[in-house]
């Protein structure tokens, strides 16, 4: 079959590999004039900044795409694993380190209250649990209600009704260490206090196979595996916006025939797999009168995650007391998650993911210089707010308090910078509301209450990426493309 793939993110590349090695022609159509979607990368004054994921768990699911071309992941990208996973630090000066050694996990604890080892030792013995029944449910298509009725004694017994900060508090006493376990949801666009408990089996995977970089940045895996994807004849043509999916109608049914590109060519294609944001693809891509389920009402009707802002810089000094990855609490943690994901204001308040690859890998700054960037989870544009306006005092808001709380003489010495805010999701991505994570990680628009990887409305119309089951992050995203290769399997 001829295979289009609207979108060269994680979960279309991984897709389009799939398809490719199952023996189909494969075409992959991307808007930008790089690949990765999310994994962009932007290159400045000899820096070269990954635009979004940084965080790599769950190796294997690159080995799985490589093993069906009779190959390593490590002949095209170097995995590394990093020893301090992530350094949390909180407002009052407090820090909590975070690896994957059980011991020093438990004398982290005690630091803050050793009342809390037995609760922790116990939530982690759960969180084995979760993964399990979690991994399975992740692995699976979700087509069809008696899949979701499958699924329910699992998510009962696994009390999947709480948030994944009620189940910790479950176990854990202690405010500060609540707040450490259970902050994972935000690296895929749920708030802590809402997503469910499923989620803490982000934990176990981080602490069983461990967090890993790549080598050169995350880049390196988007074009690691693109190698793979055109020595194998795939065919990738960026700069090329899809503006349609065009339909026929098969036994009175709508079928794909092909796509539309803003140029106006047209290519034709038995399958379409779209990695593009759900909402798009649905709204934006095929005429009203072809969806039945997924009509603008349905589409609005969805709880759409939060946005991001985010810094780029270099700097010409090295910030040695800086790992790989800082988590920065504010004051108002709990509050301001409500004002980002509830009330949509931006709040004076912000907590922040600082990222320093410098800490690992020298290749990416010149010599001597460090390469960061940092984010802001805020509204997404729900919230009305003008960029255009508030973008530079936001800037000098976070560069400002970095330099005075972590990061002494931050301003003299930053020697390249540039930001993106909700704007960027919406314009370069193409992202329904601008925002970073699709639609939200809440149980109700989980599994069979998430738009489908195969299309109701549609034949031989596919999704994949992070709007889809199972959802974002990257583990989340090339699941969604086994899922899909799957189905294509069945047509
Ligand atoms: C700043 C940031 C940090 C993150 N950190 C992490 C992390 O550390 N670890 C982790 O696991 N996850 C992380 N995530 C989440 C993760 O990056 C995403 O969930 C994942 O990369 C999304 O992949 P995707 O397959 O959905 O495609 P996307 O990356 O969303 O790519 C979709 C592609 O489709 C293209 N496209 C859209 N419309 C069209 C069209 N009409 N025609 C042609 N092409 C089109 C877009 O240009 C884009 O290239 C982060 C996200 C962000 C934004």
């Amino acid at each position: 079959m001829r295979i289009v793939v609207i979108g060269s993110g994680f979960g279309g590349i991984s897709a389009a590999l799939r398809c490719l090695s199952a023996g189909n022609e494969v075409i992959i159509l991307e808007k930008l004039d790089k690949p990765g979607g999310r994994a962009y990368y932007f290159e400045k004054d000899g820096f070269i900044f990954d635009a979004g994921p940084t965080v790599i768990t769950a190796p294997w699911l690159f080995d799985e795409i490589f093993e069906k071309f009779g190959k390593k992941s490590s002949d095209y990208f170097t995995l590394k694993k990093l020893e301090t996973f992530y350094k949390i630090f909180f407002d009052d000066g407090k820090e909590f380190n975070y690896n994957g050694v059980k011991q020093d996990i438990l004398s982290e604890i005690r630091k803050f209250n050793p009342g809390d080892v037995e609760g922790y030792l116990k939530f982690f013995e759960t969180t084995e649990k979760i993964f399990t029944a979690g991994f399975k449910l992740i692995a699976h298509p979700f087509g069809k209600f008696s899949d979701m009725l499958k699924i329910l004694p699992d998510l009962i017994r696994l009390r999947s009704d709480k948030s994944v900060y009620k189940y910790v508090s479950g176990y854990i006493k202690n405010e500060y260490l609540r707040k450490v376990f259970s902050f994972h949801p935000l690296l895929i666009g749920g708030n802590p206090y809402n997503t469910t408990s499923i989620y803490t089996l982000i934990h176990y995977l981080e602490q069983k196979w461990g967090v890993w970089y790549v080598q050169g940045g995350t880049n390196k895996a988007v074009l690691g595996m693109l190698k793979l994807f055109r020595e194998n004849n795939g065919i990738l043509n960026l700069n090329s916006e899809v503006s349609e999916i065009l339909v026929k109608k098969e036994n009175g049914k709508p079928k794909v025939k092909g796509v539309k590109l803003t140029s106006g060519k047209i290519i034709d294609a038995d399958v379409v797999i779209s990695n593009a944001d759900v909402a798009f693809t649905y709204k934006k891509y095929i005429k009203p009168v072809y969806r039945k389920k997924y009509t603008d009402r349905k589409i609005d009707s969805f709880k759409y995650s939060m946005s991001l802002f985010v810094i780029y810089f270099g700097t010409k000094i090295k910030y040695n007391h800086l790992p790989h990855h800082s988590i920065i609490l504010g004051k108002t943690y709990k509050e301001l998650l409500k004002d980002i994901f509830t009330n949509y204001k931006l709040s004076d308040d912000f907590s922040l993911y600082l990222h320093r690859p410098t800490a690992s890998d020298d290749s990416v700054a010149p010599p001597g210089n460090d390469c960061f960037y940092v984010l802001s989870p805020v509204p997404n544009l729900k919230s009305g707010i003008n960029w255009n306006e508030k973008g530079e005092v936001y800037k000098n808001l976070i560069l400002d308090y970095l330099e005075k709380k972590y990061m002494p003489g931050l301003r003299k010495n930053i020697v390249t910078e540039f930001y993106v805010t909700p704007e960027y999701f919406l314009n370069k991505l193409n992202s329904c509301l601008g925002t970073a994570f699709a639609i939200e990680p809440i149980l109700f628009q989980s599994a069979w209450m998430r738009p489908h990887n195969e299309s109701e409305d549609i034949k031989n119309l596919f999704l994949v990426g992070a709007g889809t089951h199972p959802g974002a992050g990257l583990p989340g995203v090339i699941s969604s493309a086994k899922i899909v290769e799957k189905l294509i399997r069945n047509i």
